[in-house]
């Protein structure tokens, strides 16, 4: 009998902004040393404290559209602003390698995964592996308290976030599962239960 592979995931975390998914996806790293995470390249300015190449690659409009034009990117959409795009071959090549990949992106892009995984368009490795999980805010006071209290943006920065936090909530049942992110403690165990059972799923091509 042959020994059973684990199936490497490309997983997609959506939420609003200030949901909680940057704290959950530190989580699930944690717990899966081997998981890569996907490293965005924005055009946004860094913020206090973030680094080129370990947050994003901090990239100007004219290179974000280089990369474009040369589709490097598996993905990108422009957020609260700003233009976001995930590398394709970092992520090609982790999935080749039997490793987890784990992009933390807006619902845009999730969508636009979601379509390169309809057939015919999919490369079958890509399809096997995705796996998309949307972290829902208790309500629309505690995303505003965590906007807030996170420290991060401006008034204005917030008021947007919230405003495009209803759009994006809307797409909520589009993902494959949905986590409330009230009580950390719960949703970070939820989603690494949610890894360890796509692990396991064999999925036919
Ligand atoms: P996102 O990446 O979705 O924008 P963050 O992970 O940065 O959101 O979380 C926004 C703020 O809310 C952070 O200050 C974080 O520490 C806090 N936070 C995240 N999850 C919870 C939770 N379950 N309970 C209380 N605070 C939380
Ligand atoms: P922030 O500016 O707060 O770091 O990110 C703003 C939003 O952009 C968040 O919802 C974040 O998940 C999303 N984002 C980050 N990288 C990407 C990416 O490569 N593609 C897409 N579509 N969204 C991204």
């Amino acid at each position: 009998m042959n020994t059973p592979v684990q199936r490497p995931l490309l997983l997609v975390v959506s939420a609003p902004s200030g949901a909680g998914k940057t704290t959950l996806g530190a989580r699930l790293l944690e717990a899966f040393p081997d998981m890569i995470r996907s490293i965005s390249c924005t055009t946004r300015a860094p913020r206090p404290g973030e680094a080129n190449g370990r947050d994003y690659f901090f990239i100007d409009m004219a290179e974000f559209k280089r990369r474009i034009a040369a589709g490097s990117f598996l993905e990108y959409a422009q957020v609260h602003g700003a233009w976001y795009g995930t590398p394709r071959e970092p992520v090609e090549q982790a999935l080749r390698a039997g490793r987890d990949v784990l992009l933390i992106i807006d619902v845009q892009g999730a969508e636009r995964i979601r379509q390169l995984m309809a057939p015919p368009a999919a490369a079958a490795d890509l399809q096997r592996a995705f796996v998309d999980v949307f972290i829902v805010p208790p309500d629309m006071a505690t995303l505003r308290q965590r906007l807030t209290g996170r420290g991060q943006d401006d008034a204005a920065t917030i008021e947007r976030r919230l405003q495009n936090a209803g759009d994006e909530m809307a797409g909520a049942s589009r993902f494959q599962y949905r986590i409330v992110n009230d009580c950390l403690e719960d949703a970070a165990a939820r989603l690494q239960a949610i890894v360890r059972e796509e692990h396991g799923r064999v999925v036919k091509d």
